[in-house]
């Protein structure tokens, strides 16, 4: 079992260095006891970065996944990897830059999301990450007269900057929630409490289990592409982010 560390606040979303203690060594990963590194998910791409025993080079973290309860940080081979052992503590350091976009990314998608579903009614039901890009898929069409009004609602939310939170709501009092129709097509699923909810302050909430930023001024400049009808009747929403935004972490 691996404690999933980076879900409690919205701060450990911001956490590069932590220690932790390794607890199994299956073939080509290591498992530790609690881990800051994001595994694949919810249309999030896995960190990468390096663990690094006392004394010993650093193993590079290629790729993160869930398998069952634990997280598994495949590695490169070699002797660093070898030297490591059951039971040691280790050090771990996440790629900030890569994880800051994904939060950026991440983030944005709740945004506009919220937002389409504002001006709209249509819901979001997949969005996923890669690079610098996010692809959006809703649940009917989209005119592209929508893009200069939502380019705006983003410039709005960059400056003044949102606060954006973390909370654990019981189940009960999450299916309650006056918001919780945005939140995509598919239900989430009964044994889910309770229900982490991302909430951008006056905009959006929406339970996640992904990593994002704490202040919607570090969303930074969008594009947006034309929206492509799909053969389902649904849209597909590319965006990308534009430049370089200023963590605050
Ligand atoms: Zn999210």
């Amino acid at each position: 079992m691996t404690e999933l560390a980076y879900l409690r606040t919205i701060d450990d979303a911001y956490v590069r260095e932590f220690r932790a203690r390794v607890v199994a060594l299956p073939p080509g990963g290591v498992v530790l006891d609690r881990t800051y590194f994001y595994p694949t998910g919810g249309g999030q791409p896995a960190d990468r970065g390096q663990l690094r025993a006392d004394g010993q080079p650093a193993v590079e973290v290629l790729d993160v996944n869930k398998s069952g309860p634990a997280v598994v940080h495949r590695t490169a081979s070699g002797p660093a990897r070898t030297a490591l052992t059951v039971g040691e503590e280790v050090a771990g350091t996440i790629d900030w830059e890569r994880r800051h976009r994904h939060m950026r990314l991440h983030t944005a998608q709740h945004f506009v999301s919220g937002r389409i579903f504002a001006r709209t009614g249509r819901r979001t039901r997949k969005a996923n990450f890669s690079g610098t890009r996010a692809t959006v898929e809703v649940d009917g069409p989209l005119d592209e007269a929508l893009l200069a009004p939502l380019a705006e609602d983003v410039r709005g939310a960059v400056a003044p900057p949102r606060a954006v939170t973390v909370r654990h709501l019981p189940r009960a009092e999450w299916d309650r929630h006056p918001l919780s129709e945005r939140s995509g097509l598919v239900p989430l699923p009964a044994q889910v409490d309770p229900v982490r909810v991302v909430e951008i302050d006056g905009y959006d909430v929406c339970p996640c289990g992904g990593t994002h930023l704490r202040s919607t001024g570090e969303i930074g400049e969008l594009r947006f592409d034309r929206p492509v009808p799909l053969g389902d009747g649904g849209t597909r929403l590319v965006f990308t982010l534009e430049a370089a935004s200023a963590p605050t972490g």
